[in-house]
Parts: structure tokens; sequence; C-alpha cells
């Protein structure tokens, strides 16, 4: 899962994105309205963190653009904390949730996260593969006598992205497009690297090779 978070304030900026980093997501900063929305416009984000105050391009603008142009990516705002016309301004202009400032990260965390499920609403909130049962919050699986397996940050991210999309035929480029952030060193092959190791863990028959076209997580397995 990949976010973007449009924030001047780097400092606030620099927590949020180690936060959410930290709870198992890829993540870019844009600084203004106009990185934002270019950003927003070609990478494939599975959720955005909108401040509304932003220079260049106001956060309302760039929001109604990324609508205009049939953008549907789940959009949360960040506003004034007395700003009520400004939170209605938002949510008309299409965004998803909002969030007045000051607040708690851990208030946007489990926005954000409700944000995710809505948007995948298929999906149980207990996401498994056979008999394993993932747990988000601490970044591992779980087995049905209750054993732990720990993940590494990459192994987790594109876990968890298969599952949140069970039965898709996945390309590589996809995947590594929800599973890295724009700065890193993207390399699809690395893809096939760890899927490898997913199968190890899950059992050979959880991704299914599709020739040419990419993978698919069996998801009633
Ligand atoms: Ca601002």
């Amino acid at each position: 899962m990949r976010l973007l978070i449009a924030e001047d304030d780097a400092t606030l900026a620099g927590q949020l994105r180690a936060r959410l980093a930290g709870a198992g997501y890829a993540v870019d900063v844009a600084a203004d309205g106009i990185d934002a929305a270019h950003l927003g416009s070609t990478e494939p984000y599975d959720a955005v963190i909108l401040d509304l105050g932003l220079p260049r391009k106001a956060g309302l603008v760039v929001l109604r653009e990324w609508r205009a142009a049939g953008n549907t990516v789940p959009v949360l705002i960040l506003t004034a904390r007395d700003g009520w016309s400004e939170r209605v301004a938002g949510l008309q202009a299409g965004a998803d949730d909002y969030l007045g400032k000051p607040f708690h990260v851990e208030e946007l965390l489990a926005r954000v996260q409700a944000l995710l499920r809505r948007a995948a609403p298929l999906q149980a909130t207990e996401l498994r593969a056979g008999d394993w049962r993932l747990d988000e919050a601490r970044q591992c699986l779980i087995g049905a006598d209750g054993c732990e397996q720990p993940l590494t940050g990459t192994e987790f991210r594109l876990l968890r992205y298969f599952m949140r999309h069970p039965d898709e035929v996945l390309s590589k480029t996809r995947l590594s497009e929800h599973v890295y952030d724009y700065d890193a060193e993207r390399d699809s092959n690395v893809i096939e690297v760890y899927v490898r190791r997913l199968r190890a863990l899950l059992g050979a028959g959880c991704i299914e090779t599709r020739r040419g076209q990419g993978y698919a997580f069996v998801g009633r397995s």
C-alpha cells in the first residue's frame, strides 16, 4: 500500500511519514500543491493525505482537478480545527474523510486504515492465507496454533497488497509500484525474489504465476 502525504509543514510531514512507514506503508511526501497534483496524477497511490493549506496550489484545487480527471483515489483532507466551511468544501469537492489540526497521529493512522478498507469493500478485515492470518498491527503472520512468523518490511507490504487483491492478476510493475515509494530503487525482478520467499512461507499454491502477466494470490485456499 502506497500513500502520498501532501503537507508543507516539514516537521508534521516528517512525523507522519515516519509513523506511516513504521506501520508498513510506502510513503511519498509532496511539500506544495503543484508537486502533489503531479504525483497524484502520475503515481498509483492507494490513499492520499491532503493538507488544504498548501503553497503554490491550494489543496482544494488539487482535489477538484483529480476528481474532474476521474481520479478516484481515497483522499483524507487535513483542515484547520475550526475550519468547518473548509471541511464542507473539501467533502463537496470529493474528499472521503477529514481531520482537523492539530490531531493525534494515531487517529490519522486509524482513519487511513478505515479508508483503505472501504476502498476494498469485498475484503474482510481479517487477511488470511491458508492457515495463516496476517497481523497488520504487528506486521507478522499468525499460524492456526498461535505461532508467529515474522516478516521483513517488504515481505509484509507485498503480502498485504496480494491479500487485498485476491484472485486478481497483478503485474510485477504494479506490485513494485504499490510496495515501494518514489525514491526507492524499483526493480521489478526483485518482486520475483519476494514471491519465492512468500511461497516458501505460505505454500507454493498461494501465489500462482500467470505467464507473461504476473501473479495472482489465491484467496480461497
Ligand atoms: Ca499547510
